[in-house]
């Protein structure tokens, strides 16, 4: 039989809670419990836990691991990051790809990590949850997941990606935009990886291949949590910002103005950034913008660079984040980390072209 072989890591989130007296909660089992009532996902005659066959006569067979204990994602830190890669990597062998329940709220910071941690990925991973819990009659529940599991039962797509609403998105472009639509997700500088209709319509030319396809998957962990986001406002005082800056912090994700700016005529906060800088403080630009890039176009977003501070391109908030704390995980020196955040590791950015291009030519 044609089949694909998924596992389904489970982390908690939405998707799996049921109504309780104090609210939504996830409860161990439940969520199995759930998904053997729906034909879609449970076929008693053919070994229970597989969808019925595709389009394309594939079914995709999975099975389920509870990360325990089953969490809100709101309550997610680096060590579940660790969690859950180190699940993908004892199982990595023994399926041909992952799909892994997650709350929405910090899933973008999720699907991040992973992008970074999950180093030489070689088969699917596809983070996915749902607003509305798989308990209640009308849910987003449903089509999330089993687009995810026949997205990841039949594509090789070798990154870690948000699906959610009919589209996969590259992890570490995603952002959380919508606490109440379907459309939760938003990619504001890339166009979704694949878009699904009547279709999956995939884009192969957005797509990354694997890094080095004859050698293993690598985890390289995170570590790092001294790392911290600052939005930039018109009134903020330098005493604010310089006590932010303070040791333990090791990176910063300065959220600016439109492309990058910041005030070119507050020295008393120039001082702050450029003696942090100096300090070995990794501070990255980043726009406040969920689409554009930072550039250099304006006297107001130079001064940054002047003073140390590192343009972080396109990034999400959550890329960069992430991305930092990672870098700052590995051991590298400071001026190789300041580098690293300047170019795509893991498709988290748009690397200009050095000359711009005027013909299909080339
Ligand atoms: N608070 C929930 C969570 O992130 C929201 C959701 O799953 O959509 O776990």
């Amino acid at each position: 039989m044609n089949e694909g072989h998924v596992l389904l890591i489970h982390t908690g989130g939405t998707i799996g809670m049921e109504s309780t007296d104090r609210g939504y909660q996830p409860r161990v089992g439940f969520l199995q419990q759930r998904l053997s009532e729906i034909p879609s996902f449970f076929n008693a005659a053919d070994g229970g836990q597989v969808t019925q066959p595709s389009r394309f006569g594939r079914r995709v067979r999975y099975d389920i691991l509870e990360l325990e204990p089953l969490l809100d994602s709101a309550n997610m830190s680096v060590d579940e990051w660790v969690r859950i890669a180190r699940a993908i990597e004892e199982h990595y062998a023994d399926y041909d790809a992952f799909v892994v329940l997650h709350g929405t709220d910090t899933m973008a910071y999720t699907a991040s990590a992973l992008s970074f941690m999950l180093d030489n990925l070689g088969k699917s991973v596809v983070l996915t949850g749902s607003q509305i819990p798989l308990s209640r009659v009308r849910n987003d529940a449903v089509d999330n997941l089993l687009g995810a599991l026949l997205l990841a039962g039949h594509y090789v797509i070798p990154e870690v990606a948000i699906y959610f609403n009919d589209r996969l998105l590259r992890g570490n472009r995603a952002t959380k935009v919508n606490s109440s639509g379907f459309d939760a997700f938003r990619s504001g500088n890339l166009p979704p990886l694949v878009q699904i209709g009547v279709d999956f319509d995939v884009r192969w030319d957005l797509v990354l291949p694997q890094a080095r396809p004859a050698e293993p998957l690598r985890v390289l962990p995170i570590t790092c949590d001294d790392v911290a986001a600052l939005r930039l406002f018109p009134s903020i005082a330098s005493s604010t910002l310089e006590r932010f800056l303070q040791p333990p912090l090791q990176g910063l994700v300065l959220e600016t103005y439109g492309s990058g700016n910041a005030p070119d005529n507050r020295p008393s906060l120039h001082a702050a950034l450029r003696q942090a800088c100096d300090r070995g403080v990794v501070i990255v630009n980043r726009t406040q913008c969920q689409t554009g890039m930072v550039t250099t176009q304006y006297a107001a977003g130079r001064v940054l660079g002047d003073l140390g501070v590192v343009p972080g391109a396109d990034m999400t908030a959550e890329a960069a984040l992430t991305k930092l704390q990672w870098l700052l995980s590995q051991g590298s020196d400071i001026e190789a980390v300041r580098a690293a955040m300047q170019v795509s590791l893991r498709g988290e950015l748009t690397e200009l072209q050095a000359t711009p291009r005027f013909s299909w030519r080339g």
